[in-house]
């Protein structure tokens, strides 16, 4: 086998039967957790530090429109719509102006950035086998070229993980694809395995709506309140689940890592503590639209680092979605920025500044003529779980120690193996559907 891949992102020993657990953390992850152990008869108890849940999700609502702190969105698959139909929860179609997806290059919005040379050298290396790599980045060069690697592969995965992907694992952040490699090192041959066996999949194919993003009206904040409605007899809040570490109860420790390791001594802490988190801010700045001289209709942009911008991508949640602007005279765009610096200078610069920033390089992709109407900041210290070599190797190792140390402990969380909402639901479904079956 060339990749080894986990088939559950959800560390330790099977859930139990005749078993209650205490779920540590009401993060998405802790309350869909929750969601799926109440719908299958778990006895179960949640615990949150903070007098609120959601953890890193939450909508916040302004004059013009609403912007969201972390996710804005999760792409569709048959576990959400599960969790939404128990919970009579809408989910809200992206609008088909969201359409279109832009890379920058040379400081300008292309569908499609490579030139027909760098086009044809990629096709040349995608229909050749390759051996295994240990990181996107390797992937990208050995299966694509260096052009296809710098103006797309870069920028979509700093788009989602917020990461260099020199620094993200391949079978770690692409399991799926890892998976299929498997079974045949062609690309092409491979990519025709993973659309056949997703359309034999029945949750993939017959119950699935559109593609692209999803939301909700009020955006994630209503599935959040929606699975604390369901949960509110389960869930005690402002309690630090910290002082169950002793406890010999089943915990499903479901907060973030750095967390997490106070829980553990030993081998296991250490792994815990070495997990690495990328630096995150998340800026929503509102226009009138007329001020924004070149703008086109889509979902949104993704920028190289070779751009020399500071903002790897904005999404245009206006276009993405209805109701997320008082009218549609104002456009809503969330800028995606990372800080690399060793102090984090970026991160502790004044909301003036980063507006200023963020309006200068946005003025060099839309031609900005007016100042932004509103605009709010979001700052990540620990933003999103860094997905390196070491933390994929990590997941077997931690899958060992609790089965050998800590068989009534389990982790759960948006860096056990899948970062996004999509993934969460469908590992806490699974975790959940595989009691008594094993
Ligand atoms: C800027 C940004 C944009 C994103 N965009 C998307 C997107 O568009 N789509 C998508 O699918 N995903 C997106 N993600 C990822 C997704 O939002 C996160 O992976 C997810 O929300 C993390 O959920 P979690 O429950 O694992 O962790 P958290 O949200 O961190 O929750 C952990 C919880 O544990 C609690 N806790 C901590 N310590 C204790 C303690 N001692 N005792 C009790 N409770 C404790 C915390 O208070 C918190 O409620 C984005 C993330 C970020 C940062």
């Amino acid at each position: 086998m060339r990749y080894k891949i986990k088939e559950l992102s959800f560390l330790g020993k099977p859930l139990q039967k005749n078993t209650q657990y205490v779920v540590i953390g009401g993060g998405i992850a802790g309350l869909m957790l929750g969601f799926f152990l109440k719908k299958n008869n778990v006895k179960f108890k949640l615990i949150e530090q903070n007098n609120t849940l959601g953890g890193l999700l939450k909508s916040h609502h302004s004059d013009f429109g609403l912007a969201e702190q972390a996710a804005n969105g999760f792409i569709w698959c048959a576990e959400m719509q599960e969790i939404c139909d128990d919970l009579g929860l809408k989910i809200a179609l992206p609008r088909q102006i969201s359409k279109a997806r832009y890379l920058v290059r040379n400081r300008q919005l292309k569908k499609f950035p490579l030139t027909a040379l760098e086009t044809i050298k990629m096709v040349g290396k995608m229909m050749l086998p390759h051996p295994p790599t240990e990181t996107i980045a390797d992937f990208g060069e050995q299966y694509f070229g260096k052009a296809f690697s710098q103006q797309l592969l870069e920028p979509a995965f700093a788009g989602i993980y917020g990461a260099d992907i020199r620094n993200l694992s391949f079978p770690g952040a692409l399991s799926t694809l890892a998976n299929i490699l498997n079974k045949s090192s062609l690309l092409p041959l491979a990519m025709m395995k993973m659309r056949f066996n997703a359309k034999k999949n029945p949750n993939t194919s017959k119950k699935r709506q559109t593609s692209g993003t999803h939301g909700f009206t009020n955006g994630m904040s209503e599935f959040v309140e929606a699975l604390a409605k369901y949960l509110k007899d389960d869930i005690e809040l402002n309690v630090d689940g910290r002082s169950l570490k002793d406890t010999k109860e089943n915990l499903i420790i479901t907060t973030p890592a750095y967390v997490a390791s106070d829980f553990f001594e030993g081998e296991t802490k250490n792994i815990l503590q070495k997990v690495r988190y990328t630096p995150i801010i998340t800026t929503t700045l509102f226009f009138n639209r007329s001020a924004l001289g070149q703008f086109k209709d889509g979902f949104g942009c993704l920028i190289p680092r070779n751009e020399n911008l500071q903002i790897l991508g904005v999404l245009f949640n206006s276009c993405i979605f209805d109701h997320r602007v008082k009218d549609e005279t104002i456009v809503s765009l969330t800028c995606i920025m990372r800080d690399d610096s060793e102090n984090l200078s970026l991160l502790q610069q004044l909301d003036l500044d980063i507006k200023n920033l963020l309006v200068k390089e946005l003025d060099i992709l839309f031609d900005i003529s007016e100042k932004p109407l509103y605009y709010h900041i979001f700052r990540w210290e620990k933003g999103i779980p860094l997905y390196s070599p070491t933390l994929y190797k990590s997941w077997f190792e931690l899958d060992d120690l609790l089965n050998t140390n800590y068989p009534n402990r389990n982790l759960f969380g948006n860096y056990t193996g899948q970062i996004s909402i999509r993934g969460m639901s469908q590992s806490a479904c699974k975790a959940v559907s595989s009691i008594g079956t094993f």
